[in-house]
């Protein structure tokens, strides 16, 4: 899932400083199980505001609002007229799901309400993790997987630096050396001669940005669906 973390109260102030009718929009999804923007921090959030406007002698009108997802239409849409309402929306969603309602509620003011970080798991309670860089070309299967481009500081795709100390990287000495993870996963899978392939250099073209992936079997089917309706 994305992760995400709530940006600092004073720069949410400072973004909606001159609204007079907010609606604060959060999302169902990633971002609620993250505990960055889902309906519980809307309203934490809501509260927030409300407040400081309160000791500013403010008098601004906050409406809440929580979607499934803010990174598909048809969520969005049956909330596009209410939105019509207000000065501005603040967004809670990561940066696609911000600009995905910007786009579907131009031209009103759609703002960040979070610092989107990366794609990742739930590591512990309250403690999220980076997994995935979204390469393009995924290489776990070659290493039991572990992902060196993302779990290894430098990315490293044949073996180890040589600097980890007692397990732990020596660029985060936080943090588990990736290649140590890699050597010992592969080892309980029996597949340790893994480690005498090499692998060229990874191939930058698999990531291009912006990114688009097109199913042309679903769209072909797509007219063929709506014909036999
Ligand atoms: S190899 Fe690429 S796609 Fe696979 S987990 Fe790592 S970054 Fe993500
Ligand atoms: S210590 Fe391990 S994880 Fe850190 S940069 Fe070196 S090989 Fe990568």
């Amino acid at each position: 899932m994305i992760i995400a973390e709530r940006k600092p109260f004073e720069e949410v102030k400072q973004e909606v400083k001159d609204c007079k009718k907010l609606l604060i929009l959060g999302c169902g999804t990633c971002v609620a199980v993250c505990m960055a923007g889902g309906e519980k921090e809307v309203g934490l959030l809501a509260t927030e505001l409300r407040m400081a406007n309160k000791l500013a002698g403010k008098d601004v009108e906050i409406g809440e609002a929580t979607i499934q997802r803010q990174c598909d239409r048809e969520f969005i849409q049956p909330i596009v007229e209410k939105a019509k309402q207000y000065d501005a929306v603040l967004s809670l969603a990561c940066g696609a799901g911000v600009q995905f309602v910007a786009e579907m509620m131009e031209p009103l003011p759609v703002l960040p309400g979070v610092n989107t970080r990366f794609i990742g798991v739930t590591q512990a309670e309250g403690m999220w993790a980076e997994k995935c860089l979204a390469c393009g070309n995924c290489m776990l299967a070659d290493y039991g997987g572990i992902c060196p481009v993302t779990i290894c500081a430098k990315g490293l795709l044949n073996g180890p630096c040589g600097g980890s100390n007692l397990g732990k990287c020596e660029a985060s000495p936080e943090k588990d050396c990736a290649w140590e993870l890699i050597y010992a996963r592969l080892k309980n899978l029996g597949k340790l001669d893994n480690l005498r392939n090499f692998r060229e250099v990874r191939d930058y073209r698999a990531h291009t940005s912006p990114g688009r992936v097109v199913n042309e079997a679903y769209q072909k089917a797509q007219p063929e669906a709506t014909h036999s309706k």
